[in-house]
Protein backbone atom coordinates (compact mmCIF):
# COMPACT_ATOMS: atom_id res chain seq x y z
CA UNK A 1 0.00 0.00 0.00
CA UNK A 2 2.53 2.44 0.80
CA UNK A 3 5.30 1.54 -1.87
CA UNK A 4 2.16 1.63 -4.23
CA UNK A 5 1.29 5.32 -2.36
CA UNK A 6 5.51 6.80 -3.18
CA UNK A 7 4.97 5.46 -6.27
CA UNK A 8 3.27 8.59 -7.50
CA UNK A 9 6.02 10.73 -6.49
CA UNK A 10 8.28 9.79 -9.28
CA UNK A 11 7.15 11.54 -11.80
CA UNK A 12 7.90 14.51 -9.33
CA UNK A 13 11.23 13.31 -7.77
CA UNK A 14 13.13 16.89 -8.32
CA UNK A 15 10.08 18.69 -6.76
CA UNK A 16 10.30 16.23 -3.89
CA UNK A 17 13.96 16.41 -3.26
CA UNK A 18 14.39 20.44 -3.73
CA UNK A 19 11.47 20.02 -0.88
CA UNK A 20 12.97 17.73 1.06
CA UNK A 21 16.01 19.44 1.64
CA UNK A 22 14.76 22.94 2.16
CA UNK A 23 13.05 21.26 4.88
CA UNK A 24 15.79 19.67 6.23
CA UNK A 25 17.40 22.88 6.63
CA UNK A 26 14.22 24.96 8.29
CA UNK A 27 14.51 22.13 10.82
CA UNK A 28 18.67 22.14 11.62
CA UNK A 29 17.83 26.31 12.06
CA UNK A 30 15.27 25.94 14.37
CA UNK A 31 17.89 23.60 16.53
CA UNK A 32 20.31 26.44 16.27
CA UNK A 33 18.78 28.80 17.81
CA UNK A 34 18.04 27.58 21.48
CA UNK A 35 21.87 27.55 21.32
CA UNK A 36 22.73 30.45 20.21
CA UNK A 37 20.32 32.24 23.28
CA UNK A 38 22.36 30.20 25.47
CA UNK A 39 25.45 31.65 23.68
CA UNK A 40 24.16 35.03 24.06
CA UNK A 41 23.30 34.50 27.92
CA UNK A 42 26.05 32.92 29.37
CA UNK A 43 28.81 34.19 27.31
CA UNK A 44 28.28 37.26 25.50
CA UNK A 45 25.65 38.58 27.82
CA UNK A 46 28.60 38.77 31.11
CA UNK A 47 31.00 39.94 28.36
CA UNK A 48 29.75 43.74 28.10
CA UNK A 49 30.82 43.96 24.91
CA UNK A 50 27.85 45.93 22.71
CA UNK A 51 29.57 45.22 19.28
CA UNK A 52 29.80 41.92 19.51
CA UNK A 53 26.69 41.56 20.63
CA UNK A 54 25.51 43.48 17.30
CA UNK A 55 27.58 41.47 15.27
CA UNK A 56 26.37 38.35 16.48
CA UNK A 57 22.49 39.99 16.01
CA UNK A 58 23.02 41.17 12.68
CA UNK A 59 24.49 36.76 11.82
CA UNK A 60 21.48 35.85 13.43
CA UNK A 61 19.25 38.13 11.66
CA UNK A 62 20.90 36.80 7.67
CA UNK A 63 20.27 33.25 9.02
CA UNK A 64 16.50 34.14 9.95
CA UNK A 65 16.33 35.61 6.64
CA UNK A 66 17.33 32.38 5.33
CA UNK A 67 15.22 30.35 7.02
CA UNK A 68 12.16 32.75 6.09
CA UNK A 69 12.91 31.83 2.60
CA UNK A 70 13.56 28.36 2.78
CA UNK A 71 10.03 27.97 4.68
CA UNK A 72 8.72 29.82 2.36
CA UNK A 73 9.95 27.20 -0.50
CA UNK A 74 8.92 24.52 1.95
CA UNK A 75 5.42 25.67 1.62
CA UNK A 76 4.87 26.20 -1.65
CA UNK A 77 7.20 23.96 -3.59
CA UNK A 78 5.89 21.43 -0.64
CA UNK A 79 2.10 21.83 -1.37
CA UNK A 80 2.71 22.07 -5.03
CA UNK A 81 4.16 18.51 -5.27
CA UNK A 82 1.10 17.01 -3.18
CA UNK A 83 -1.23 18.81 -5.74
CA UNK A 84 0.64 17.31 -8.59
CA UNK A 85 0.22 13.65 -7.02
CA UNK A 86 -3.45 14.59 -6.11
CA UNK A 87 -4.21 15.62 -9.89
CA UNK A 88 -2.17 12.54 -11.44
CA UNK A 89 -4.40 10.23 -8.87
CA UNK A 90 -7.40 12.19 -10.15
CA UNK A 91 -6.77 11.22 -13.61
CA UNK A 92 -5.76 7.92 -13.47
CA UNK A 93 -9.22 7.14 -11.73
CA UNK A 94 -11.13 9.13 -14.82
CA UNK A 95 -9.15 7.18 -17.19
CA UNK A 96 -9.83 3.94 -15.27
CA UNK A 97 -13.25 4.71 -14.65
CA UNK A 98 -13.48 5.50 -18.55
CA UNK A 99 -12.70 2.29 -19.29
CA UNK A 100 -14.62 0.25 -17.55
CA UNK A 101 -17.57 -1.79 -18.95
CA UNK A 102 -21.25 -1.47 -18.81
CA UNK A 103 -21.33 -4.34 -16.09
CA UNK A 104 -19.33 -2.00 -13.66
CA UNK A 105 -21.42 1.42 -14.47
CA UNK A 106 -25.26 -1.70 -14.05
CA UNK A 107 -23.99 -1.98 -10.46
CA UNK A 108 -22.14 1.07 -9.41
CA UNK A 109 -24.48 4.22 -8.24
CA UNK A 110 -22.65 7.46 -10.05
CA UNK A 111 -22.68 8.89 -6.67
CA UNK A 112 -20.01 6.95 -5.67
CA UNK A 113 -17.78 7.06 -8.67
CA UNK A 114 -18.26 10.92 -8.01
CA UNK A 115 -17.17 10.40 -4.56
CA UNK A 116 -14.03 8.59 -5.47
CA UNK A 117 -13.00 11.15 -8.02
CA UNK A 118 -13.55 14.48 -6.61
CA UNK A 119 -13.93 13.77 -2.18
CA UNK A 120 -11.81 11.05 -1.32
CA UNK A 121 -8.80 12.07 -2.83
CA UNK A 122 -9.34 15.94 -1.28
CA UNK A 123 -6.64 14.76 1.88
CA UNK A 124 -4.33 12.72 -0.73
CA UNK A 125 -2.54 15.74 -1.61
CA UNK A 126 -1.87 17.03 2.01
CA UNK A 127 -0.56 13.62 3.17
CA UNK A 128 1.60 13.41 0.07
CA UNK A 129 2.98 16.71 0.91
CA UNK A 130 3.43 16.53 4.85
CA UNK A 131 3.26 12.88 5.20
CA UNK A 132 7.18 11.75 4.18
CA UNK A 133 8.60 15.35 5.09
CA UNK A 134 7.24 15.72 8.47
CA UNK A 135 7.70 12.98 9.62
CA UNK A 136 11.44 12.69 8.71
CA UNK A 137 11.58 16.47 9.95
CA UNK A 138 10.13 15.15 13.79
CA UNK A 139 12.26 12.58 14.02
CA UNK A 140 15.26 14.66 12.96
CA UNK A 141 14.35 17.62 15.27
CA UNK A 142 12.98 15.01 18.22
CA UNK A 143 16.38 13.14 18.37
CA UNK A 144 18.63 16.85 17.39
CA UNK A 145 16.85 18.64 20.56
CA UNK A 146 17.60 15.50 22.56
CA UNK A 147 21.52 15.52 21.32
CA UNK A 148 21.63 19.01 22.69
CA UNK A 149 19.73 18.76 25.81
CA UNK A 150 21.84 16.10 26.76
CA UNK A 151 24.69 17.89 26.45
CA UNK A 152 23.54 20.87 28.36
CA UNK A 153 22.57 18.68 31.30
CA UNK A 154 22.14 14.54 31.46
CA UNK A 155 19.90 14.29 34.72
CA UNK A 156 17.07 16.63 33.18
CA UNK A 157 16.97 15.03 29.87
CA UNK A 158 16.52 11.41 31.48
CA UNK A 159 13.04 12.89 33.11
CA UNK A 160 12.03 14.23 29.76
CA UNK A 161 12.44 10.89 27.72
CA UNK A 162 10.71 8.94 30.14
CA UNK A 163 7.73 11.09 29.71
CA UNK A 164 7.76 10.54 25.93
CA UNK A 165 6.64 7.17 26.16
CA UNK A 166 3.29 7.72 27.01
CA UNK A 167 3.30 10.20 24.15
CA UNK A 168 4.15 7.47 21.65
CA UNK A 169 1.42 5.41 23.45
CA UNK A 170 -1.36 8.41 22.97
CA UNK A 171 -0.22 9.13 19.19
CA UNK A 172 -0.32 4.84 18.31
CA UNK A 173 -4.34 4.52 20.12
CA UNK A 174 -5.72 7.31 18.44
CA UNK A 175 -3.99 6.89 14.99
CA UNK A 176 -5.81 3.19 15.47
CA UNK A 177 -9.12 4.98 16.96
CA UNK A 178 -8.78 7.46 14.07
CA UNK A 179 -8.43 5.12 10.98
CA UNK A 180 -11.83 3.87 11.72
CA UNK A 181 -13.50 6.89 12.32
CA UNK A 182 -12.16 8.86 8.72
CA UNK A 183 -13.13 5.64 6.85
CA UNK A 184 -16.55 5.42 7.83
CA UNK A 185 -16.86 9.12 7.16
CA UNK A 186 -15.73 8.54 3.57
CA UNK A 187 -18.09 5.82 3.49
CA UNK A 188 -20.60 7.94 4.72
CA UNK A 189 -20.26 11.19 2.54
CA UNK A 190 -20.36 8.47 -0.80
CA UNK A 191 -23.94 8.00 0.62
CA UNK A 192 -24.53 11.48 0.85
CA UNK A 193 -23.24 12.46 -2.96
CA UNK A 194 -25.37 8.89 -4.31
CA UNK A 195 -28.77 10.47 -2.91
CA UNK A 196 -27.79 13.85 -4.29
CA UNK A 197 -27.05 12.54 -7.79
CA UNK A 198 -30.25 10.19 -7.58
CA UNK A 199 -32.75 13.41 -6.05
CA UNK A 200 -31.32 15.87 -8.93
CA UNK A 201 -31.30 14.12 -11.74
CA UNK A 202 -35.15 12.88 -10.47
CA UNK A 203 -35.39 15.71 -9.84
CA UNK A 204 -38.60 15.96 -12.70
CA UNK A 205 -39.96 12.82 -11.03
CA UNK A 206 -39.69 13.96 -7.36
CA UNK A 207 -41.78 17.17 -7.64
CA UNK A 208 -44.40 15.65 -10.13
CA UNK A 209 -44.95 12.80 -7.27
CA UNK A 210 -44.41 15.91 -4.68
CA UNK A 211 -42.30 14.13 -2.76
CA UNK A 212 -40.09 16.34 -1.92
CA UNK A 213 -40.84 15.53 1.86
CA UNK A 214 -40.11 11.69 1.12
CA UNK A 215 -36.80 12.84 -0.34
CA UNK A 216 -35.79 15.08 2.49
CA UNK A 217 -36.24 12.60 4.78
CA UNK A 218 -34.08 10.18 3.02
CA UNK A 219 -31.21 12.86 2.82
CA UNK A 220 -31.69 13.95 6.33
CA UNK A 221 -30.58 10.41 7.58
CA UNK A 222 -27.69 9.82 4.90
CA UNK A 223 -26.50 13.73 6.09
CA UNK A 224 -26.80 12.90 9.70
CA UNK A 225 -25.17 9.43 9.64
CA UNK A 226 -22.09 11.63 7.66
CA UNK A 227 -22.73 14.33 10.71
CA UNK A 228 -22.22 11.60 13.00
CA UNK A 229 -19.65 10.22 11.28
CA UNK A 230 -17.43 13.18 11.16
CA UNK A 231 -18.00 14.76 14.88
CA UNK A 232 -17.12 11.11 15.86
CA UNK A 233 -13.55 11.36 14.03
CA UNK A 234 -13.28 15.30 15.54
CA UNK A 235 -13.86 13.83 19.17
CA UNK A 236 -10.70 11.45 18.84
CA UNK A 237 -8.78 14.21 17.53
CA UNK A 238 -9.83 16.48 20.18
CA UNK A 239 -8.74 13.68 22.50
CA UNK A 240 -5.88 13.97 21.34
CA UNK A 241 -5.12 17.26 20.47
CA UNK A 242 -5.78 18.52 24.27
CA UNK A 243 -3.65 15.15 25.44
CA UNK A 244 -0.53 16.12 23.60
CA UNK A 245 -0.74 20.07 24.62
CA UNK A 246 -1.05 18.93 28.14
CA UNK A 247 2.24 16.58 27.89
CA UNK A 248 3.78 19.70 26.29
CA UNK A 249 2.86 21.93 29.05
CA UNK A 250 3.67 19.35 31.59
CA UNK A 251 7.25 18.71 29.93
CA UNK A 252 7.84 22.36 30.14
CA UNK A 253 6.63 22.73 34.16
CA UNK A 254 8.63 19.45 35.31
CA UNK A 255 11.68 21.50 33.50
CA UNK A 256 11.07 24.99 35.01
CA UNK A 257 10.73 22.89 38.09
CA UNK A 258 13.64 20.65 38.41
CA UNK A 259 15.82 22.98 36.34
CA UNK A 260 15.60 26.02 38.47
CA UNK A 261 16.23 23.63 41.60
CA UNK A 262 19.37 22.81 39.71
CA UNK A 263 20.49 25.97 39.14
CA UNK A 264 20.15 26.84 42.90
CA UNK A 265 22.03 24.11 43.54
CA UNK A 266 24.88 24.82 40.79
CA UNK A 267 24.38 22.06 38.73
CA UNK A 268 23.32 23.79 35.55
CA UNK A 269 23.45 27.72 34.30
CA UNK A 270 21.22 29.99 33.98
CA UNK A 271 21.73 30.12 29.80
CA UNK A 272 21.71 26.10 30.16
CA UNK A 273 18.10 26.55 31.57
CA UNK A 274 16.59 28.83 29.57
CA UNK A 275 18.12 26.82 26.47
CA UNK A 276 16.80 24.06 27.87
CA UNK A 277 13.03 25.55 27.97
CA UNK A 278 14.13 26.75 24.64
CA UNK A 279 14.44 22.64 23.74
CA UNK A 280 11.73 21.44 25.21
CA UNK A 281 9.19 24.24 23.24
CA UNK A 282 11.16 22.69 20.16
CA UNK A 283 10.03 19.59 20.91
CA UNK A 284 6.67 21.37 20.21
CA UNK A 285 7.27 21.41 16.63
CA UNK A 286 7.68 17.85 15.83
CA UNK A 287 5.28 16.24 17.91
CA UNK A 288 2.58 18.82 16.81
CA UNK A 289 3.80 17.50 13.58
CA UNK A 290 3.44 13.68 14.91
CA UNK A 291 -0.52 14.75 15.86
CA UNK A 292 -1.17 16.69 12.93
CA UNK A 293 0.38 13.24 11.04
CA UNK A 294 -1.85 11.31 12.78
CA UNK A 295 -5.10 13.04 11.76
CA UNK A 296 -3.77 13.49 8.08
CA UNK A 297 -2.13 10.15 7.48
CA UNK A 298 -5.82 7.83 8.02
CA UNK A 299 -7.47 10.03 6.58
CA UNK A 300 -5.59 10.47 3.98
CA UNK A 301 -5.14 6.59 3.48
CA UNK A 302 -8.39 5.59 3.95
CA UNK A 303 -9.09 8.32 0.63
CA UNK A 304 -6.05 6.22 -0.78
CA UNK A 305 -7.31 2.76 0.03
CA UNK A 306 -10.81 3.64 -1.49
CA UNK A 307 -8.82 5.14 -4.70
CA UNK A 308 -6.65 1.93 -5.25
CA UNK A 309 -9.84 -0.48 -4.46
CA UNK A 310 -12.00 1.27 -7.53
CA UNK A 311 -8.22 1.47 -9.74
CA UNK A 312 -8.23 -2.49 -8.98
CA UNK A 313 -11.55 -3.01 -10.21
CA UNK A 314 -10.71 -4.72 -13.83
CA UNK A 315 -12.98 -4.12 -16.41
CA UNK A 316 -14.97 -7.68 -17.64
CA UNK A 317 -14.50 -6.26 -21.19
CA UNK A 318 -11.14 -6.30 -22.62
CA UNK A 319 -8.88 -6.79 -25.48
CA UNK A 320 -7.62 -10.11 -25.81
CA UNK A 321 -3.79 -10.04 -26.12
CA UNK A 322 -3.42 -11.18 -29.92
CA UNK A 323 -6.35 -8.79 -30.51
CA UNK A 324 -6.48 -6.92 -33.85
CA UNK A 325 -7.11 -3.98 -35.19
CA UNK A 326 -9.81 -4.37 -38.21
CA UNK A 327 -10.85 -1.93 -40.83
CA UNK A 328 -13.40 -1.95 -43.30
CA UNK A 329 -15.71 -4.30 -41.91
CA UNK A 330 -18.40 -4.81 -44.36
CA UNK A 331 -20.92 -6.17 -41.43
CA UNK A 332 -21.72 -9.49 -42.13
CA UNK A 333 -22.96 -10.25 -38.37
CA UNK A 334 -23.30 -14.04 -37.17
CA UNK A 335 -24.47 -15.71 -34.16
CA UNK A 336 -23.65 -18.78 -33.06
CA UNK A 337 -25.40 -20.37 -30.20
CA UNK A 338 -25.04 -17.23 -28.13
CA UNK A 339 -25.71 -17.49 -24.42
CA UNK A 340 -25.63 -14.31 -22.08
CA UNK A 341 -27.10 -13.78 -18.65
CA UNK A 342 -26.42 -10.50 -16.69
CA UNK A 343 -26.01 -12.29 -13.35
CA UNK A 344 -25.93 -16.14 -12.59
CA UNK A 345 -28.54 -15.75 -10.28
CA UNK A 346 -31.15 -14.68 -12.93
CA UNK A 347 -30.53 -17.23 -15.56
CA UNK A 348 -29.33 -16.31 -19.46
CA UNK A 349 -31.60 -13.81 -21.62
CA UNK A 350 -30.43 -14.82 -24.65
CA UNK A 351 -29.99 -18.97 -24.95
CA UNK A 352 -27.91 -20.53 -27.59
CA UNK A 353 -28.80 -17.78 -30.10
CA UNK A 354 -27.94 -18.27 -33.41
CA UNK A 355 -28.70 -16.35 -36.71
CA UNK A 356 -26.63 -14.33 -39.66
CA UNK A 357 -27.32 -11.24 -41.59
CA UNK A 358 -25.95 -10.11 -44.47
CA UNK A 359 -23.74 -7.06 -44.83
CA UNK A 360 -26.27 -4.20 -46.26
CA UNK A 361 -28.72 -5.74 -44.83
CA UNK A 362 -31.97 -4.17 -42.26
CA UNK A 363 -33.32 -6.48 -40.27
CA UNK A 364 -35.74 -5.59 -37.53
CA UNK A 365 -36.32 -7.10 -34.19
CA UNK A 366 -39.79 -7.07 -32.59
CA UNK A 367 -41.37 -8.89 -29.87
CA UNK A 368 -42.62 -7.92 -26.07
CA UNK A 369 -40.34 -5.94 -23.93
CA UNK A 370 -38.24 -7.66 -21.76
CA UNK A 371 -38.10 -10.29 -24.59
CA UNK A 372 -33.82 -9.62 -24.84
CA UNK A 373 -33.79 -7.48 -27.84
CA UNK A 374 -31.70 -4.73 -26.00
CA UNK A 375 -29.12 -6.84 -24.95
CA UNK A 376 -28.85 -8.92 -28.12
CA UNK A 377 -27.99 -5.61 -30.00
CA UNK A 378 -25.34 -4.56 -26.60
CA UNK A 379 -23.81 -7.65 -27.56
CA UNK A 380 -22.27 -6.52 -30.88
CA UNK A 381 -20.57 -3.98 -29.77
CA UNK A 382 -19.02 -5.88 -26.45
CA UNK A 383 -20.87 -3.87 -24.15
CA UNK A 384 -21.14 -7.04 -22.62
CA UNK A 385 -19.28 -9.94 -23.45
CA UNK A 386 -21.45 -13.46 -24.63
CA UNK A 387 -20.97 -16.12 -21.83
CA UNK A 388 -21.00 -19.01 -24.45
CA UNK A 389 -20.91 -19.42 -28.18
CA UNK A 390 -19.57 -16.46 -30.68
CA UNK A 391 -20.28 -13.42 -32.69
CA UNK A 392 -18.64 -12.93 -35.43
CA UNK A 393 -18.61 -10.27 -38.11
CA UNK A 394 -17.29 -10.69 -41.70
CA UNK A 395 -16.41 -14.50 -40.40
CA UNK A 396 -14.15 -12.89 -37.56
CA UNK A 397 -14.99 -13.46 -33.67
CA UNK A 398 -15.78 -9.88 -32.71
CA UNK A 399 -13.34 -10.73 -29.42
CA UNK A 400 -10.73 -11.19 -31.40
CA UNK A 401 -10.56 -7.24 -32.69
CA UNK A 402 -9.47 -4.36 -30.64
CA UNK A 403 -12.67 -3.31 -28.74
CA UNK A 404 -11.89 0.17 -30.42
CA UNK A 405 -11.86 -0.66 -33.96
CA UNK A 406 -14.59 -2.78 -33.46
CA UNK A 407 -16.67 -0.29 -32.34
CA UNK A 408 -15.61 2.45 -34.59
CA UNK A 409 -17.90 0.09 -37.07
CA UNK A 410 -21.05 -0.05 -35.09
CA UNK A 411 -23.16 3.11 -34.60
CA UNK A 412 -26.37 3.30 -32.23
CA UNK A 413 -29.35 5.37 -32.01
CA UNK A 414 -31.38 5.10 -28.97
CA UNK A 415 -34.55 5.82 -27.72
CA UNK A 416 -33.02 8.32 -25.06
CA UNK A 417 -29.88 10.84 -26.57
CA UNK A 418 -27.45 11.93 -24.35
CA UNK A 419 -26.68 15.67 -25.58
CA UNK A 420 -22.99 17.11 -23.71
CA UNK A 421 -23.18 20.27 -21.95
CA UNK A 422 -22.02 22.66 -25.41
CA UNK A 423 -23.22 23.91 -28.39
CA UNK A 424 -25.18 22.51 -31.64
CA UNK A 425 -21.95 22.32 -33.94
CA UNK A 426 -20.16 20.29 -30.88
CA UNK A 427 -22.87 18.28 -30.42
CA UNK A 428 -23.23 17.18 -33.83
CA UNK A 429 -19.39 16.81 -33.90
CA UNK A 430 -19.57 14.33 -31.28
CA UNK A 431 -19.84 11.39 -33.93
CA UNK A 432 -16.47 12.76 -35.65
CA UNK A 433 -14.73 15.02 -34.19
CA UNK A 434 -12.18 15.89 -37.26
CA UNK A 435 -15.27 16.74 -39.66
CA UNK A 436 -15.18 19.49 -41.30
CA UNK A 437 -17.70 22.50 -41.24
CA UNK A 438 -19.54 21.15 -44.58
CA UNK A 439 -19.68 17.97 -43.53
CA UNK A 440 -21.21 19.22 -40.44
CA UNK A 441 -23.81 20.93 -42.33
CA UNK A 442 -24.04 18.11 -44.82
CA UNK A 443 -25.17 15.52 -41.75
CA UNK A 444 -27.73 18.09 -40.69
CA UNK A 445 -28.83 18.64 -43.60
CA UNK A 446 -29.40 14.87 -44.35
CA UNK A 447 -30.71 14.71 -40.48
CA UNK A 448 -33.37 16.99 -41.38
CA UNK A 449 -31.72 19.36 -39.08
CA UNK A 450 -30.86 22.34 -40.86
CA UNK A 451 -34.59 24.12 -41.24
CA UNK A 452 -34.24 23.81 -37.23
CA UNK A 453 -31.09 25.25 -36.61
CA UNK A 454 -31.14 28.20 -39.36
CA UNK A 455 -33.91 29.60 -37.31
CA UNK A 456 -32.27 29.79 -33.82
CA UNK A 457 -30.64 33.14 -33.57
CA UNK A 458 -27.05 31.66 -32.78
CA UNK A 459 -27.59 28.85 -35.31
CA UNK A 460 -25.00 26.44 -34.81
CA UNK A 461 -23.19 27.68 -31.44
CA UNK A 462 -26.48 27.65 -29.96
CA UNK A 463 -25.67 25.93 -26.09
CA UNK A 464 -27.55 22.93 -25.30
CA UNK A 465 -27.46 20.49 -22.78
CA UNK A 466 -27.66 21.03 -18.51
CA UNK A 467 -27.66 24.66 -19.33
CA UNK A 468 -28.66 25.53 -22.62
CA UNK A 469 -31.63 25.57 -25.14
CA UNK A 470 -33.88 22.57 -23.95
CA UNK A 471 -34.62 20.26 -27.25
CA UNK A 472 -37.80 17.70 -27.86
CA UNK A 473 -37.47 14.22 -28.32
CA UNK A 474 -37.16 14.44 -32.04
CA UNK A 475 -34.60 17.25 -32.00
CA UNK A 476 -32.41 15.07 -30.00
CA UNK A 477 -33.13 12.16 -32.42
CA UNK A 478 -32.08 14.20 -35.20
CA UNK A 479 -29.13 14.92 -34.02
CA UNK A 480 -28.16 11.71 -32.77
CA UNK A 481 -29.20 10.63 -36.46
CA UNK A 482 -26.44 13.73 -37.78
CA UNK A 483 -24.01 12.27 -35.66
CA UNK A 484 -24.51 8.98 -37.20
CA UNK A 485 -23.98 10.65 -40.66
CA UNK A 486 -20.57 11.95 -39.23
CA UNK A 487 -19.54 8.59 -37.70
CA UNK A 488 -20.69 6.43 -40.76
CA UNK A 489 -20.49 3.30 -39.50
CA UNK A 490 -21.15 0.16 -42.05
CA UNK A 491 -23.29 -1.21 -38.74
CA UNK A 492 -26.51 0.48 -37.37
CA UNK A 493 -28.39 0.02 -34.59
CA UNK A 494 -31.28 1.49 -33.67
CA UNK A 495 -33.16 0.86 -30.72
CA UNK A 496 -36.55 1.95 -30.54
CA UNK A 497 -35.38 5.67 -31.80
CA UNK A 498 -38.80 6.51 -32.57
CA UNK A 499 -40.75 4.74 -30.11
CA UNK A 500 -41.56 8.17 -28.46
CA UNK A 501 -42.03 10.23 -31.25
CA UNK A 502 -45.57 11.63 -32.46
CA UNK A 503 -46.17 10.04 -35.37
CA UNK A 504 -45.59 13.14 -37.62
CA UNK A 505 -41.96 13.86 -35.79
CA UNK A 506 -41.91 10.16 -36.86
CA UNK A 507 -42.41 10.13 -40.59
CA UNK A 508 -39.54 13.14 -40.96
CA UNK A 509 -37.34 11.38 -38.61
CA UNK A 510 -38.17 7.54 -40.40
CA UNK A 511 -37.11 9.43 -43.80
CA UNK A 512 -33.93 10.19 -41.85
CA UNK A 513 -33.23 6.80 -40.85
CA UNK A 514 -34.00 5.14 -44.03
CA UNK A 515 -31.79 7.33 -46.00
CA UNK A 516 -29.04 6.60 -43.10
CA UNK A 517 -29.40 2.62 -43.22
CA UNK A 518 -28.31 2.74 -46.73
CA UNK A 519 -25.69 0.48 -47.44
CA UNK A 520 -25.16 -0.29 -44.29
CA UNK A 521 -26.31 -3.28 -42.08
CA UNK A 522 -28.74 -1.95 -40.00
CA UNK A 523 -30.39 -3.55 -36.94
CA UNK A 524 -33.94 -1.93 -36.37
CA UNK A 525 -35.58 -2.59 -32.74
CA UNK A 526 -39.04 -1.46 -33.05
CA UNK A 527 -42.60 -1.23 -31.14
CA UNK A 528 -44.50 0.13 -33.91
CA UNK A 529 -44.50 -2.40 -36.58
CA UNK A 530 -45.55 0.14 -38.98
CA UNK A 531 -41.94 1.59 -39.17
CA UNK A 532 -40.44 -1.58 -39.82
CA UNK A 533 -42.53 -2.62 -43.11
CA UNK A 534 -39.80 -1.80 -45.54
CA UNK A 535 -36.99 -3.80 -43.72
CA UNK A 536 -35.64 -7.02 -45.53
CA UNK A 537 -36.24 -9.40 -42.59
CA UNK A 538 -37.93 -9.41 -39.47
CA UNK A 539 -36.99 -11.57 -36.74
CA UNK A 540 -39.67 -12.17 -33.87
CA UNK A 541 -38.31 -12.34 -30.10
CA UNK A 542 -39.18 -13.90 -27.06
CA UNK A 543 -38.03 -15.29 -24.16
CA UNK A 544 -38.01 -18.38 -25.86
CA UNK A 545 -35.43 -16.98 -28.46
CA UNK A 546 -36.13 -16.06 -32.21
CA UNK A 547 -39.32 -17.37 -32.48
CA UNK A 548 -40.26 -16.49 -36.52
CA UNK A 549 -37.48 -15.06 -39.09
CA UNK A 550 -38.69 -13.62 -42.56
CA UNK A 551 -40.08 -10.80 -44.34
CA UNK A 552 -43.27 -9.06 -43.73
CA UNK A 553 -45.43 -10.48 -46.02
CA UNK A 554 -43.81 -14.07 -45.42
CA UNK A 555 -44.76 -13.38 -41.52
CA UNK A 556 -48.17 -12.32 -41.93
CA UNK A 557 -48.92 -15.32 -43.84
CA UNK A 558 -47.40 -17.66 -41.46
CA UNK A 559 -50.00 -16.06 -39.09
CA UNK A 560 -48.19 -16.51 -36.08
CA UNK A 561 -47.30 -14.16 -33.58
CA UNK A 562 -46.17 -11.42 -35.78
CA UNK A 563 -49.39 -11.31 -37.57
CA UNK A 564 -51.21 -11.51 -34.35
CA UNK A 565 -48.98 -8.34 -33.16
CA UNK A 566 -49.48 -6.94 -36.70
CA UNK A 567 -53.42 -7.71 -36.51
CA UNK A 568 -53.42 -6.09 -32.79
CA UNK A 569 -51.85 -2.78 -34.11
CA UNK A 570 -53.60 -2.42 -37.31
CA UNK A 571 -56.73 -1.96 -35.56
P1 LIG B 1 -36.01 -5.64 -24.58
O1 LIG B 1 -35.06 -4.71 -25.20
O2 LIG B 1 -36.46 -6.73 -25.50
O3 LIG B 1 -37.19 -4.94 -23.99
P2 LIG B 1 -33.91 -6.13 -22.73
O4 LIG B 1 -32.84 -6.72 -23.55
O5 LIG B 1 -33.77 -4.72 -22.34
O6 LIG B 1 -35.31 -6.40 -23.37
O7 LIG B 1 -34.02 -6.97 -21.37
C1 LIG B 1 -34.01 -8.38 -21.37
C2 LIG B 1 -33.96 -8.87 -19.92
O8 LIG B 1 -32.71 -8.54 -19.34
C3 LIG B 1 -35.02 -8.25 -19.04
O9 LIG B 1 -35.50 -9.26 -18.19
C4 LIG B 1 -34.26 -7.19 -18.26
O10 LIG B 1 -34.81 -7.08 -17.00
C5 LIG B 1 -32.87 -7.77 -18.18
N1 LIG B 1 -31.87 -6.70 -18.19
C6 LIG B 1 -31.71 -5.75 -19.13
N2 LIG B 1 -30.67 -4.94 -18.86
C7 LIG B 1 -30.11 -5.40 -17.72
C8 LIG B 1 -29.01 -5.02 -16.92
N3 LIG B 1 -28.23 -3.97 -17.26
N4 LIG B 1 -28.74 -5.73 -15.82
C9 LIG B 1 -29.51 -6.78 -15.47
N5 LIG B 1 -30.56 -7.20 -16.17
C10 LIG B 1 -30.89 -6.54 -17.29
MG1 LIG C 1 -35.12 -2.62 -25.26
Amino acid sequence: MLKRFFSYYKPHKRLFIIDFTCAVFVAILELAFPLAVQKFIDDLLPSNNWNLIITVSALLLVVYLLSTFLQYIVTYWGHKLGVNIETDMRQDLFQHVQRQSFRFFDNTKTGHIMSRITNDLFDIGELAHHGPEDFFIAIMTFVGAFFFMFNINFQLSVILLIMVPVLIWLITYSNIKMNKAWKSMYEEIAEVNARVEDAVSGVRVVQSFTNEDFEMKRFTKDNYNFRKAKISAYKVMAFVHSNIYMMMRLMVLVVLVVGSWMVFNDRMEMGGLVAFVLFTNVLTSPIQKISALLELYPKGMAGFKRFTDLLDVQPDVVDRENAKPVKNLKGFISFHKVTFGYERTQGPVVKAMSFNINAGETVALVGPSGAGKTTISALIPRFYDVDSGQITIDGMDIRDMTKKSLREHIGIVQQDVFLFTGTLRENIAYGNHQATEREIREAARRAHLEEFINELPNGYETQVGERGLKLSGGQKQRIAIARMFLKNPPILILDEATSALDTETETIIQQALTDLSKNRTTIVIAHRLATIKNADRIMVVTKNGIEEDGNHEELLKRNGIFAHLHNVQMR
